[in-house]
């Protein structure tokens, strides 16, 4: 991108970060939650690195990535010590190696042989990686992640491998007109994530990754800790 074209750029992000922040903050001050216990995590999907690194200027420390192939580049590009990528997307095990040679974190283990192809991986590789389960808590076919039903044995099953650390729950709420229609989807992940805190006390139960552009405001107020946000920073994906 040349200069004027990247000083837009950083316009328009500056703004929409300052929108997402404050509505963040207002978000956790009516439950009565400090905005620092909420991370933001701008979905550059789609995103030329260009946009990623004028983010991360910003101030924007955490990235997620739905597509191995797309965010490889990237993170081969841009991978300064004090930020981090997130894989979001379904994962199938063939890509496992490549996931945890090159994300900080993968959020979206939904199966037993994932998790225990990422665990092999990461231990071949020496390195402890942060974990979060998926859950598709609606049930929808269309949508990934491990039933309700079976999270808690998973969960289990997980916390037990060597070299992946459990430290919380997702979920993609279904698409809807009017976010309140997906509070319940958010108050059942949190009630799970309230029950396994209690049952499985080896892991560290720190995270609730819930919310993206159209509903994280109803998230942040269910418990989200961690937010995904790509339109409402980077813009329409085209
Ligand atoms: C694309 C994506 C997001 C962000 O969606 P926006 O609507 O652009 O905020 C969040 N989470 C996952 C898993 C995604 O694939």
């Amino acid at each position: 991108m040349d200069d004027q074209r990247t000083s837009t750029y950083e316009e328009l992000l500056a703004a929409n970060l300052a929108q997402v922040c404050s509505n963040i903050a207002e978000a956790a001050s009516r439950s009565k939650r400090s905005p620092g216990e909420i991370t933001l995590v701008a979905v550059s999907k789609t995103r030329p690195v260009e946009l990623v690194k004028i983010a991360y200027n910003l101030g924007v420390k955490n990235f997620g990535e739905n597509r191995v192939q797309d965010a490889l580049p990237k993170i081969a590009d841009f991978h300064p010590p004090d930020m981090r990528w997130h894989m979001i997307g379904h994962l199938q095990s063939n890509k496992a190696a490549k996931v945890v040679g090159a994300f900080d974190t993968v959020q979206s283990v939904d199966s037993m042989h994932l998790a225990q192809t990422l665990s092999r991986y990461a231990e071949e590789q020496r390195k402890h990686l942060p974990v979060l389960l998926q859950v598709n808590v609606s049930g929808e076919k269309s949508k990934e992640g491990m039933a309700l039903s079976e999270a808690p044995e998973l969960a289990r099953q997980i916390a037990a491998l060597p070299a992946l650390e459990i430290q919380g729950l997702m979920t993609i709420a279904p698409l809807v007109e009017n976010p309140e229609e997906v509070r319940s989807v958010f108050r059942e992940l949190r009630k799970l994530f309230e029950r396994l805190k209690d049952e499985i006390r080896e892991c560290s139960w720190q995270h609730l990754s819930m919310g993206m552009t159209d509903d994280y405001c109803v998230a942040i107020e269910e418990g989200a800790t961690i937010v995904r946000i790509g339109r409402a920073i980077f813009g329409e994906r085209t």
